[in-house]
């Protein structure tokens, strides 16, 4: 009986070590969201990023042909500059982010940094070169430090506990019963939004990618936390080419440029003096906000005074 259970079990083992493998390539994949049809070209050379300034000239795109998502879409952001989109939910604004990427092709026009055309150059090195922390995070079944040290594999714990200080999560990673060490994940320890935000803010500055892509989760987060994370934010995206989708207005006031975008059009643009003087759709927006964050603070003010 020994000699097969012997054999079983290693190959109970062998199945859970492939099980955790595919699982793992799944949740890469779920990371990424890249489509199955993107590929190099056969001559593709690796993006050179000289100053990283990227452009959208003219672009159209949609996910299914029967319905347009982007409708002419033409900007750029400077080298070292920030620039914010904003708009109504739908309105194309993270479909902007995956095309700079490259987990889609545009369908008319083109997307460029350094006037490189992100179609014509390797994906890894295009990937090389752009940071992204996106709206929702997935991270690995691995441990905190793993899940920081993915942005660049060869830093130290030194460098890993510098990069989770800056984006304001050390000292609740010192909290956990394990540290650095604790499993997180579907798997492991289950961490907030917020919480998952700054895992990924912290990957990214240790990273130090020449193009940055913010993809704003903080509506859902408290007000104490969003501003830990604007302020980690903030330090990434200094002297960075940065592209910030941004869901509360507040976070934009100081961008180069903000963008508003409404139903894959720019409807706007310009610095957030100039477009409050417009009194357009982004002044209308930034009305309601000031009064929905003002409801917020009378509503705290009676809970406090309770
Ligand atoms: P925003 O970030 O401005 O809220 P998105 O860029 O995420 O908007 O989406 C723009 C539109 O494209 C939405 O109507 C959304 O439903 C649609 N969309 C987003 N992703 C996909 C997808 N993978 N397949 C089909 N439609 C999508
Ligand atoms: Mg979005």
């Amino acid at each position: 009986l020994m000699q097969i259970a012997i054999p079983l079990n290693f190959i109970g083992f062998i199945y859970r070590e492939i099980r955790q493998g595919l699982a793992d390539i799944e949740e890469m994949f779920a990371l990424l969201r890249v489509p199955a049809e993107i590929t190099d070209k056969p001559d593709a050379a690796a993006l050179q990023v000289q100053d990283a300034a990227i452009r959208f000239e003219n672009v159209t795109f949609h996910y299914d042909e029967s319905r347009p998502i982007l409708k002419g879409v033409d900007f750029e952001v400077p080298a070292g500059k920030t620039v914010a989109i904003v708009g109504p939910s739908g309105a194309g604004k993270s479909t902007i982010s995956r095309l700079l990427f490259r987990f889609y092709d545009v369908t008319g026009g083109r997307v460029t940094i350094d006037g490189q055309d992100v179609r014509d150059v390797t994906q890894a090195s295009l990937r090389e070169a752009i940071g992204m922390v996106p709206q929702d995070t997935v991270l690995f079944n691995e441990s905190i430090a793993y899940n920081i040290r993915y942005g660049r594999v060869n830093a130290t714990d030194a460098e890993i506990r510098e990069a989770a200080r800056m984006a304001q999560i050390h000292d609740f990673i010192e909290t956990l019963p394990e540290g650095f060490a604790t499993e997180v994940g579907e798997r492991g320890l289950k961490l907030s939004g917020g919480e998952k935000q700054r895992v990924a803010i912290a990957r990214t500055i240790l990273k130090a990618p020449p193009v940055l892509i913010l993809d704003e989760a903080t509506s859902a987060l408290d007000t104490h936390t969003e501003r830990e994370i604007q302020s980690a934010l903030d330090h990434v995206s200094q002297n960075r080419t940065t592209l910030v989708i941004a869901h509360r207005l507040s976070t934009v006031v100081n961008a180069h440029q903000i963008i508003v975008l409404e139903g894959g059009r720019i409807a706007e643009r310009g610095t957030h003096s100039e477009l409050l003087e417009a009194n357009g759709l982004y002044a209308s927006m930034w009305a309601r906000q000031r009064e929905a964050d003002e409801a917020e603070e009378r509503l705290r003010a009676v809970r406090a005074a309770d």
